[in-house]
């Protein structure tokens, strides 16, 4: 299985390269399926076309607008693999039937029938398939949201048992860190499932998160790999047992995010639930939630939502706050979110301190923390963002420590 992003099919010089690629990899007795993404800025431009159309254009209609980039790139693409004289078929979705619920914009996959890929594969086709699409139960269709199609390739790819899905992107794999942020970020040749799950703010600009819940549940190995070079990339794997699990896989920065707390907030049962279940049902997505404990039947309480929906949850929390006699609501959008990744602090202690001491010595005040089993957060400043980035990363990555 290999998936080429937008870029790798970019243009039709771009998409001719990718096909003397498939073919010069395609082994005898080996089937290939690939699947890809529209051309470059394609699927921007359809959804520029549907807001000229209509204020919020019907989400149906959207995705049968959406889906037909893939269209176009999977027919673009068959029609190269066999000018070079090899035999390629395309496949939309709905053809293979990769079929999804019917949230339009943000389907998920619930299954994905082989056997026409099979059959296919069995006449010795190289199959091409349309990322990004579905159909649903009554035969709409449907998308998988931006960034979909690395999720189009791992479902198939778990459906046919492949070996490998190969996403074929413009960067050469998963960095230890934004390289725009810190000039010594390394490539990893390995990553957990676990640990890029962690990784997500960084991670998602290379892989939908999706897909690396699926591979994950699959047990599907991932490779992130540049389409311009032969280097190997980045496996997302499971995690090995043992050795080499290193102690921080990565550093992450989020600044898409803005800081509530509600001050003095009454300590008794159901308070919490009533905080949050307005801001959920206004369809907000609550990340760091951070209640102290209580000293005089009060406490304050803090969270983060993303810095879009700033406004709108200040508007929800500020009726709530009224009714439960609060005693105020302060907050902040100039944060941002650090955060370390690694599968060695599972059995490491100290790695919190270290990071603390690191961001100490800079002067940068913690106004939040919170921890999972191979991840710890910090909320700081945005203007430190950077800093923090830089220190952390020499501090751990410099010195790469084993377990
Ligand atoms: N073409 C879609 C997008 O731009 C899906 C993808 O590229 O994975 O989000
Ligand atoms: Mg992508």
């Amino acid at each position: 299985m290999q998936k080429y992003g937008g870029t790798s099919v970019g243009s039709v010089e771009r998409i001719k390269s990718v096909a003397a690629r498939v073919a010069a990899t395609q082994r005898p007795g080996q089937g290939l399926i690939v699947v890809v993404s529209a051309m470059a800025g394609e699927t921007n431009r359809l959804v520029s076309l549907a807001q000229q159309m209509a204020e919020v254009p019907d989400e149906r209609e959207c995705d049968v607008l959406l889906a037909s980039g893939e269209q176009v790139s999977a027919a673009l693409l068959a029609l190269a693999i066999r000018a070079l004289g090899r035999r390629a078929r395309s496949f939309l979705a709905h053809q293979v039937r990769i079929e999804t619920d019917s949230a339009f914009g943000k389907a998920r996959i619930k299954s994905v029938d082989a056997s026409k890929v099979k059959e296919s594969l069995r006449e010795g086709e190289i199959v091409v398939v349309a990322g990004f699409q579905g159909v649903d139960e009554k035969g709409n269709i449907t998308t998988l949201g931006r960034g979909g199609s690395d999720t189009s390739a791992v479902a198939v790819a778990a459906a046919l048992q492949a070996k490998v899905c190969e996403i074929y992107t413009d960067v050469e794999g998963v960095f230890t860190t934004d390289p725009n942020i810190c000039p010594d970020a390394t490539k990893l040749d390995r990553i957990s499932y676990d640990e890029m799950l962690e990784m997500a703010s960084m991670g998602a600009k290379v892989l939908q998160i999706r897909s690396v819940e699926l591979a994950k549940k699959f047990g599907v190995p991932v490779h992130v790999r540049s389409s311009f070079t032969d280097r190997e990339g980045t496996w997302v794997v499971e995690e090995e047992k043992g050795m080499d699990s290193v102690l921080v896989a990565g550093v992450t920065c989020e600044k898409n995010e803005a800081k509530i707390t509600i001050l003095q907030v009454p300590d008794r049962p159901g308070l919490a639930a009533q905080i949050f279940s307005p801001i959920s049902e206004a369809n907000i997505v609550v990340d760091m939630i951070i209640q102290n404990a209580s000293a005089d039947g009060t406490t304050d309480l803090t969270f983060t939502v993303p810095r879009p929906d700033h406004k709108k949850t200040l508007a929800v929390v500020e009726q709530i706050a009224a009714d439960i006699q609060a005693k105020g609501i302060r907050s902040d959008r100039h944060i941002a979110k650090v955060s370390i990744v690694g599968a060695g602090m599972r059995t490491h202690a100290g790695v919190a301190a270290t990071m603390f001491q690191v961001l100490a010595r800079e002067g940068i005040n913690i106004e939040m923390i919170s921890t999972s089993e191979i991840k710890i957060s910090v909320v700081i400043q945005e203007k430190y963002a950077e800093l923090a980035v830089r220190v952390l990363h020499d501090a751990f990555m410099g010195k790469q420590v084993n377990s």
